[in-house]
């Protein structure tokens, strides 16, 4: 695998800053307030019991769903006023479920979304996408179809898809989530890998070893509402919060 470096540097990395961010669905208030702050180049694992936000805290973090009040910034600006679709191209995310096309080979899937939004060629398109699979050490499946490869193999496509579009930040929602076992250990490294080089990045992981090693910081969430925050040392060895603790419990 080669290193991530060089794509990763030739950009400026970026803060995300979210600030009082509330959605209600319905009746239901999902997100009740929510402080979340990502410094340029730094990687916040988010954390908590399911239905607890945290998959909706990343969906309003790039304008799936408009937060009904507070604010979200990149690189120190309010970006509501943006186009949301610029925003989704500034954002890069990862699923659970990788969505790849069936159809259409591993290439042409990282392929289509730099030539349909960032508007490259044929030839240009085909040469990012193959630069792409050579950083997550699958330049060998280029042609062969999604369904061929492993999950890990294609949530790592997934991952090249993704930055492809030269993302400013990651998004990761339950990547290994439905992985077989032996296939989450190389997800994992090729996530540790885009941390270490700089990118701006959010996890929301069930993986606490990787909470722990990778995370720059480490936000608890439950019911809505982030009830604690630090440094992964503070989070694991010394969670003030009784919610917190009776968490690390279940899952540790
Ligand atoms: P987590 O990712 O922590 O498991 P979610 O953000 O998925 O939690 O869900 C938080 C709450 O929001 C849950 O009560 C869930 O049912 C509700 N919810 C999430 N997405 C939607 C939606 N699109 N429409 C209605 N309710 C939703
Ligand atoms: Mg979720």
């Amino acid at each position: 695998m080669r290193d991530v470096a060089d794509t990763i540097t030739a950009r400026e990395a970026v803060s995300l800053t979210g600030t009082d961010l509330h959605l209600s669905f319905g009746k239901n208030h999902v997100l009740r307030g929510v402080d979340i702050q990502v410094d340029a180049g730094t990687t916040t694992t988010v954390i908590g019991p399911s239905g607890s936000g945290k998959s909706t805290l990343l969906r309003v973090l790039n304008r799936l769903h408009e937060p009904d009040q507070g604010d979200i910034l990149l690189d120190g600006r309010s970006v509501l006023q943006d186009n949301p679709d610029e925003l989704r191209r500034r954002i890069g995310m990862v699923f659970q479920h990788f969505n790849l096309f069936p159809h259409k080979t591993v290439a042409d899937n990282i392929a289509l979304g730099p030539r349909k939004l960032r508007g490259l060629d044929k030839d240009e398109a085909r040469a990012v996408a193959m630069r792409q699979l050579e950083i997550v050490g699958l330049t060998n499946k280029a042609d062969a179809r999604p369904g061929s490869l492993s999950g890990g193999q294609q949530q790592r496509v997934a991952i090249a898809r993704a930055l492809a579009m030269e993302p400013q930040v990651m998004f990761f929602d339950e990547a290994t989530s439905a992985l077989d076992p032996e296939l989450v250990k190389g997800v994992l490294a090729l996530m540790a890998d885009l941390a270490q080089e700089g990118m701006t990045m959010v996890v929301v992981t069930h993986e606490m070893g990787y909470a722990r090693n990778v995370s720059d910081n480490v936000l608890f969430m439950d019911h809505g509402v982030v009830v604690e925050t630090g440094k992964p040392e503070q989070i694991f060895d010394s969670a003030e919060s009784e919610r917190l603790r009776a968490f690390l419990s279940q899952v540790l």
